[in-house]
């Protein structure tokens, strides 16, 4: 290990324990010159990675601390004064509902007291848009969110995530970003965190909200929203008080698809099931039956599609109507599953409010 990993590691568990809060930049002039303050929470990911001895490109996720990532970008102290906290050092594939919650405690208290003007969270990329889906469905606020990652860790030629934070540090202290609920801001570009969806396993260019476009862009000197913050705006949901969420299974369909992966997910005690189904959320004919069985033991079942962009209908190939199910629109099947935790949270489960949850969620 390196001195600089060593160090690394001993900052990120110092400030997991203590909370530290760091305050970097400053300096009377800068902060005299903008006000706006941004608050940066640290969950880990390819943003704080670094080259691992296992392999040329090999890195391991999380591992540079919320300071030292701010510290790496040159003149963050002339965009906000900036405080950051350590909320976690995971990779994003292992982000869970413990992490939610603190996320949401932790800004819900920054939004009570006033301290900040935004908020950005570092998070990895390969479950950024459920994260930032999920805090966009609890939380209650006009102050920007933005959720910022990197496909290169820090130690890569050409790392991205330099850019990348300066430019969500410029999105959340920025007044035309208030009201435009929870952003993903990567590659210069503004997505909502309904949208957003990674789609590509290595580009700099991976977000893309296929099915709305963009809500933005971003660079050093500017940024453009090139569409109208929503007009209306779904109900939020309630947080239990503590995690975890209920249970919810994704079951991906398949040619030679049999109901046996829904009987398991039943076993598994799933409240509910989001279907990853072929095209328009359909699957075979056994597997269509084992989810009418689910439903009519009171699982909650909801239609999404594997192909990653368009609308599920209801009540086309599917009878909806007859078989108890709800579909989720454009939601993947990622995102449905996190709306479907929240809603079975909520209590709502019968499946013509579910729909009509699908349905307001926009
Ligand atoms: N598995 C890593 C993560 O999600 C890699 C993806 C990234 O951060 O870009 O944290």
């Amino acid at each position: 290990m390196t001195p600089h990993s060593l160090r690394s590691n001993r900052s990120i568990q110092a400030s997991i324990c203590l909370t530290v809060v760091l305050m970097i930049g400053l300096g009377a002039t800068a902060a005299a010159a903008n006000p706006a303050r941004v608050l940066v929470l640290a969950t880990g990911g390819t943003i704080a990675g670094q080259a691992s001895a296992r392999a040329g490109n090999a890195y391991d996720s999380g591992k540079v601390s919320a300071a030292d990532l701010i510290s790496a970008v040159p003149d963050m102290d002339k965009l906000a004064r900036i405080s950051a906290e350590q909320i976690s050092a995971i990779g994003s594939q292992d982000m869970n509902d413990k992490v939610w919650f603190d996320l949401v405690a932790r800004i819900r208290a920054a939004i009570e007291k006033k301290e900040a003007n935004g908020v950005v969270i570092t998070h990895g990329t390969d479950t950024m848009e459920e994260t930032a889906f999920f805090l966009s469905r609890v939380l209650e606020t006009d102050m920007p969110i933005v959720l910022v990652g990197s496909m290169r860790p820090s130690t890569a030629i050409g790392a991205d995530g330099p850019a990348n934070l300066y430019e969500a540090v410029k999105v959340a202290s920025a007044p035309e970003s208030r009201g435009r609920g929870v952003l993903v801001v990567l590659n210069d570009t503004i997505h909502g965190a309904r949208w957003a969806q990674k789609t590509n396993t290595t580009s700099v260019e991976t977000f893309r909200s296929r099915d709305a476009g963009p809500v933005g862009y971003v660079d050093t000197g500017s940024i453009r929203f090139v569409q109208p913050a929503a007009a209306v705006r779904a109900p939020k949901l309630k947080l239990p008080d503590a995690a975890p969420l209920p249970r919810v299974d994704i079951v991906y369909s398949h040619a030679n698809m049999d109901g046996a992966p829904i009987e398991d997910a039943v076993k598994r005690g799933a409240k509910g099931i989001v279907l990853a189904g072929v095209g328009d959320g359909n699957t075979s004919k056994g597997a269509l039956e084992a989810l009418a069985a689910a439903a009519r033991q009171g699982v909650v079942v909801v239609r999404s599609t594997r192909v990653g962009s368009g609308f599920v209908n209801r009540n086309v190939e599917v009878n909806d109507d007859t078989l108890g199910f709800a579909v989720s629109l454009d939601l993947n099947p990622q995102k449905a599953r996190v709306l479907l935790q929240l809603l079975i949270a909520n209590g709502i489960t019968e499946p013509k409010a579910v729909q009509q949850a699908y349905v307001a969620t926009w």
